[in-house]
């Protein structure tokens, strides 16, 4: 019997996610001269014989994270690999390595695991990296599958060395793998009444795609060093960009000023937002699995990236002391909060 039960209880969601997370780590210890970043941000830093190796994990849980009635078991296995390349870019690094461990019940035949293993093995090729170890067990309930990425960088972006001044940037669009999910989950519900009905989307292509098939921004540590730009701070957006945000401001000590017109929106997500009657800020800020990067740069940098299709800038770095704002398109300054942790609200 692990659980004690006259011990004191605390909900984990009074935590919070990063509440627990800082909680539960608080008193482990750093004893290597290799560790040069362990625990708090995109990737873990290591350095050996002066080489910088960066090192990330993501899980990714049956019925929190996906839901295979519309999630085919090829797109997640490739899915599974891109949301952890995707913090491997956030730290300004190339992506080499990959291990990919499973925890399936035996509902799943060989067929769904083949399935699954292809859309690893196409996003290994894509994004060239090498598949090396993992580990196979058996669950009672639903799939797991929990990657771990490795690679490597000479210069190493962290979330917390943003400045005062610098702007703040922000690739590709956002909000639309949340809107793909809203689309697929409206679908679930429909062919559950009528599962003759054939549904057009159409009108959802890229928003579907964005949330069964999201790519990670290797081209952008590309594109920053070829134009010579050195981002001063970097995070990935898998929560969300208010959250992203937060973690930037807070881990860098400064504030910002977010510009709601400025936040780069596809025109399938403006109008799939007018459709169900969402706000469309709302749900860049607070949707998340866009997987872009988010990143600060110094203002001189600015001739460098304008104009760059690849990237939009949403905002600027302030004192701490200002605040994060969120100036909307009426021009009044909202304060960028906190959303609620999704995964452990019951
Ligand atoms: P990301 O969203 O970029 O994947 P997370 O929010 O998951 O990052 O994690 C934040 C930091 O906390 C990372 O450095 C991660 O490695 C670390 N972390 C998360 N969960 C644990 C855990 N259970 N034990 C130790 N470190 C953890
Ligand atoms: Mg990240």
């Amino acid at each position: 019997m692990i659980e004690d039960k006259n011990q004191s209880r605390t909900d984990l969601s009074d935590l919070g996610e990063f509440g627990l997370i800082d909680h539960l780590t608080k008193n482990l210890q750093i004893t290597h001269d290799s560790t040069i970043k362990g625990i708090g941000d995109d990737a873990a830093v290591l350095k050996f014989n002066n080489k910088k190796i960066v090192v990330t994990t993501d899980m990714l849980v049956e019925g929190v994270h996906f839901d295979l009635s519309y999630m085919p078991l090829k797109h997640l296995g490739y899915k599974a690999i891109i949301v952890n390349l995707s913090d491997v870019y956030a730290m300004n690094a190339k992506a080499t390595h990959v291990t990919v461990s499973i925890a399936v019940s035996n509902r799943f035949p060989l067929e769904a695991l083949e399935a699954l293993y292809e859309g690893i093995e196409t996003a290994a090729k894509l994004y060239n990296v090498d598949v090396v170890g993992g580990d196979t067990t058996s669950s009672t309930t639903g799939l797991l599958i929990s990657v771990t990425a490795i690679g490597e960088t000479d210069h190493e972006v962290y979330r917390s060395t943003a400045k005062p001044g610098d702007l703040l940037v922000v690739t590709g669009d956002l909000g639309a793998a949340f809107m793909g999910l809203q689309v697929l989950k409206r679908e679930k519900e429909v062919y559950k009444v009528n599962p003759n009905n054939q549904p057009d989307l159409e009108p959802y292509t890229y928003i579907i795609e964005r949330q069964l098939k999201p790519e990670a921004r290797q081209d952008i540590v590309k594109l920053l060093k070829d134009l010579d730009v050195k981002p001063t701070a970097m995070i990935d957006i898998s929560d969300g960009l208010s959250s992203e945000i937060i973690h930037i401001c807070k881990q860098s000590q400064v504030g910002c000023d977010l510009y709601e017109d400025k936040i780069p929106l596809d025109p399938q997500v403006i109008s799939t937002c007018e459709e169900f009657n969402i706000d469309s800020t709302t749900v860049a800020l607070n949707g998340g699995e866009d997987y872009e990067l988010l990143f600060t740069i110094p203002q001189e940098d600015f001739p460098k990236i304008k104009g760059n299709p690849n990237v939009s800038i949403i905002g600027h770095m302030k004192e701490a002391s200002e605040g994060l704002h969120l100036i909307t398109r009426a021009n009044t300054k909202i304060p960028i909060k906190a959303q609620g942790w999704k995964n452990f609200e019951s």
